[in-house]
């Protein structure tokens, strides 16, 4: 069943078949495959050490790239998400630099959240100079509320996603001020280990530096770390209040 996808994207991977596969705890959604790893793969890690069930749905392929290629690029994801252990990934089959917030690309994007029933989802923050990041975190903000209609030709049931939160992947220079900080000291090898998985878009024809570009990256996650008196860590906003039920997790 729902072994379908809208012709409109013939690139997209089928959506997951919701019988078979139990629901994810969350979704990340992606403008391009590294921008999860890049944005929060040290949270998916940490949070997939502790059992949950975490799912990226990559919205294009990523390519063109100076260095990179379709195949390359494939290749180079498959690496990322054995590296991260990821429950589910999947491609929306979006075209890379065309990325927009249409009506079609909300229902396509919506039966996924459907048939893959995550709890909470994961959006780019919403400040950004990539108009294929602005335009993904409007298609999420839709997809979310889209997700939920009734009386739609859309597979798998009606779902909503109880919260949806932002995750740092920006082309702007700007000092955000994140909603929360999560300790990812004991994921960050890993981390790195993942984005280098992505070798045509990190290092092939970049500065080696020093600073190089995970030097870079890597003085990001030590300033996060730092604000929280860890080694390392990884920002996040939300719009909506954060709701706990204990403060007993506050570091
Ligand atoms: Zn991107």
């Amino acid at each position: 069943m729902n072994a379908v996808t809208s012709s409109v994207f013939n690139d997209s991977d089928p959506y997951p078949d919701p019988d078979q596969i139990p629901p994810l705890d969350f979704l990340v959604v992606a403008p391009h495959p590294d921008d999860a790893e890049l944005g929060m793969g040290g949270t998916i890690m940490r949070m997939i050490d502790e059992g949950m069930r975490v799912g990226v749905l990559d919205l294009t392929s990523g390519e063109p790239t100076p260095h990179g290629s379709l195949e390359i690029r494939r290749r180079e994801t498959d690496h990322a998400t054995e590296i991260m252990k990821l429950t589910w990934r999947g491609n929306a089959g979006l075209t890379n630099r065309a990325v927009e917030a249409s009506l079609p690309a909300r229902e396509h994007i919506a039966s996924f959240v459907r048939c893959l029933r995550p709890r909470w989802l994961f959006a780019p923050y919403y400040h950004d100079a990539h108009p294929d990041h602005i335009a993904a975190t409007q298609l999420v903000e839709a997809a979310r509320f889209h997700a939920k209609l009734s009386k739609t030709a859309m597979p798998g049931p009606r779902h909503h996603p109880e919260r949806l939160y932002y995750y740092f992947c920006i082309h702007l220079r700007l000092a955000v001020q994140p909603s929360w900080i999560v300790d990812i000291s004991d994921q960050w090898d890993r981390k790195l280990d993942a984005i280098r998985a992505y070798e045509s878009q990190f290092i092939t024809g970049r500065d080696p530096g020093p600073p190089s570009l995970t030097d870079r990256f890597r003085d990001d996650a030590a300033y996060w770390g730092r604000l929280i008196e860890r080694q390392y860590g990884e920002p996040f906003a939300t719009k909506e209040p954060l709701a706990m039920s204990s403060l007993r997790d506050l570091i």
